[in-house]
């Protein structure tokens, strides 16, 4: 088996494979990753995508990229584009393997008039309703349609005609024919067709009747010559169904394995609910930074190796669980702390005039880029006499533990000198603190004294003359509880939305940001990492805060709370 085994933990799924492979059930090993385009990918998808495409890769074999679109209600080419690009950004190639399930409607039109012949399927004339009531309960037996028993010939006319637009939608459906009693509610005669007045994405005009869902994913499946059909759990119950009309067709079977989906806390992951939050202007978009989607973490600065890390990390299961979203995060950060270089942005700015420095003077101090990397190098940071600290780092009166600046006493301003605070300027109508006055001592140039003595803090620093302001936005958790759907009666998720998922602070940075790109991504020391925004540019700079710096789930770990 090829590729990092250390990296991809084993699954049962490479059990399932590797006894496949040893059985000859199949000589190869061939995945899809089959998104309907009817909304943004999202984290969930990422895990399905991370899984298909992995195998593939550890077994030598191949992955496609097939758009099972059977829905030209909700289906848009938009979303296609938007699909291939959020996979190709996360690192995977399918190369040609491009596919629609709608390339397939001629094959499965002709599967569906072979089943018609062999009295293995039959046109029904109940309404949705009627085919709703009939079909039984979980503890009640299916009832047979009036129609269950045409013949072939009035069967494959009546077909025919649906398909040349000959009845109104929901008049018509034809379904399987299989066991209207068992017990599992999939077989009670599920429909395969159904006309929708509608064009299609890609086939026009050409279609007025579609393929389900049920009807199209396993035999395109098998037209492809997929090995191994990975699908999440709500698809368990289908399997019989699919082995049904795959042995009643006797085309190629590929094996069903299902895993448990991605849950995330704080977090909604399905496309009708992040669609909601999109049309109904909780957020500004799929890609905002605030959504779960591919585009939005792509936004926000998360880089597409730290989701693969979670992905494979968090490893498959059979039984559906939550993760924490600390998780991912913690992830985040350990890609970024190895690649984000390192800049000063004040974000709540506090001024400080330092007393005894020279008022016109400026001085290029010599910062560390990337204290995990030094190949990243150095870069020059001016300092002057009036500055910006944040204001948090400044008490008045410092409560225990507080070890940075007060009145009195002496701090380290990273790469620069070591400064005392002789006093404090207070608005007098607010008595809020607008200003300190500080000195510096000329002898602790870089930060460090002569004289070895050791203050209790480093605080970063922006030069007033020199900063300039960007726009900075500060996410939190798009809902206010971990489980989003955790409601009261008459309610939706949408209640616990977080009406402070989003904060726009005016900040001051560094002037090398000046040259910052979207996409760019840097930790502002002390404070987290950030992204250059797409609304960012030359004039107005925006950053997107990525992650905070406190790495809330490395802490449970160490406290034994996690494994
Ligand atoms: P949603 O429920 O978000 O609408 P979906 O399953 O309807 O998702 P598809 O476009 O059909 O969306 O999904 C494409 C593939 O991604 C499927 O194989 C599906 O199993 C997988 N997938 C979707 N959501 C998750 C998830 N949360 N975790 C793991 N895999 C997922
Ligand atoms: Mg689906």
């Amino acid at each position: 088996m090829a590729g990092d085994e250390e990296k991809r933990p084993r699954t049962f799924i490479h059990d399932i494979i590797d006894e496949d492979l040893r059985t000859g059930r199949f000589d190869r090993v061939q995945t899809r990753f089959p998104p309907e385009p009817n909304g943004y990918l999202h984290i969930g998808h990422a895990k399905s995508i991370v899984l298909n495409f992995g195998l593939a890769e550890q077994y030598g074999g191949k992955c496609n990229l097939r758009f099972d679109d059977t829905n030209p209600l909700t289906e848009d080419p938009h979303y296609v584009e938007s699909i291939k690009r959020d996979v190709r950004w996360l690192g995977f190639d399918w190369g040609e393997r491009e596919y629609y399930a709608s390339d397939y409607f001629d094959q499965l039109y002709e599967w569906a008039v072979q089943l018609i012949k062999e009295g293995k399927a039959y046109v029904d004339d109940l309404s949705p309703e009627e085919i709703r009531r009939y079909r039984g309960t979980l503890t009640e037996p299916g009832i047979e349609s009036p129609y269950r028993n045409r013949s072939v010939e009035e069967n494959l006319e009546l077909f025919e005609r649906m398909r040349r637009g000959e009845f109104p939608e929901g008049s018509r459906v034809l379904r399987a024919k299989i066991d209207m009693k068992s017990p599992n509610l999939n077989l009670r005669d599920p429909v395969m067709y159904r006309i929708i007045h509608h064009p299609h994405h890609r086939t026009g005009n050409k279609w007025c009747i579609y393929p389900t869902y049920d009807w199209a994913h396993g035999q395109s499946d098998s037209i492809e010559g997929i090995t191994h059909s990975i699908c999440t759990l709500e698809f368990e119950d289908h399997r019989p169904l699919y082995d049904w009309f795959l042995d009643a067709l006797g085309v190629h079977h590929p094996r069903q394995i299902e895993f448990a989906r991605l849950e995330l806390t704080y977090t909604v992951l399905s496309k009708r609910k992040l669609r909601r939050l999109v049309e109904e202007g909780y957020v500004r978009g799929w890609d905002d930074p605030r959504m779960p989607t591919i585009a939005g973490m792509r936004r926000r600065g998360y880089t597409p190796e730290a989701i693969r890390e979670f992905c494979e990390r968090i490893g498959v299961a059979k039984s559906n669980s939550v993760v924490d979203i600390a998780l991912l995060e913690h992830y985040v950060r350990q890609d970024l702390n190895k690649r984000a270089p390192r800049r000063f942005a004040v974000l709540s700015p506090l001024r400080v005039v330092i007393e005894n420095y020279p008022e016109e003077r400026v001085e290029e101090m010599d910062c560390i880029n990337n204290p995990e990397d030094l190949s990243q190098g150095t870069r020059k940071v001016p300092f002057s006499r009036v500055l910006y600290i944040e204001r948090d780092d400044f008490r008045e009166v410092p409560p225990k533990k507080f070890y940075r600046l007060a009145p009195g006493r002496e701090v380290r301003l990273r790469y620069a000198y070591l400064i005392r605070c002789v006093d404090v300027v207070k608005d007098p109508a607010t008595g809020e603190v607008v200003e300190l006055r500080c000195t510096y001592d000329p002898a602790t140039r870089g930060g460090d004294a002569p004289d070895g003595r050791k203050v209790p803090a480093t605080l970063h620093w922006v030069s007033a003359a020199h900063a300039m302001k960007a726009e900075v936005r500060l996410y939190d958790y798009l809902f206010t509880k971990p489980d989003p759907d955790d409601v009261e009666e008459g309610q939706d998720f949408t209640a616990n939305f977080n009406p402070r998922s989003l904060e726009i602070v005016e900040a001051f940075v560094e002037p090398s940001l000046a040259n910052a790109k979207p996409g760019d991504r840097f930790q502002f020391e002390r404070v987290g990492y950030f992204c250059v925004d797409p609304d960012s540019t030359p004039e107005k700079l925006v950053f997107n805060r990525t992650v905070t710096l406190k790495d809330t789930w490395a802490k449970l770990e160490k406290s034994g709370k996690v494994e």
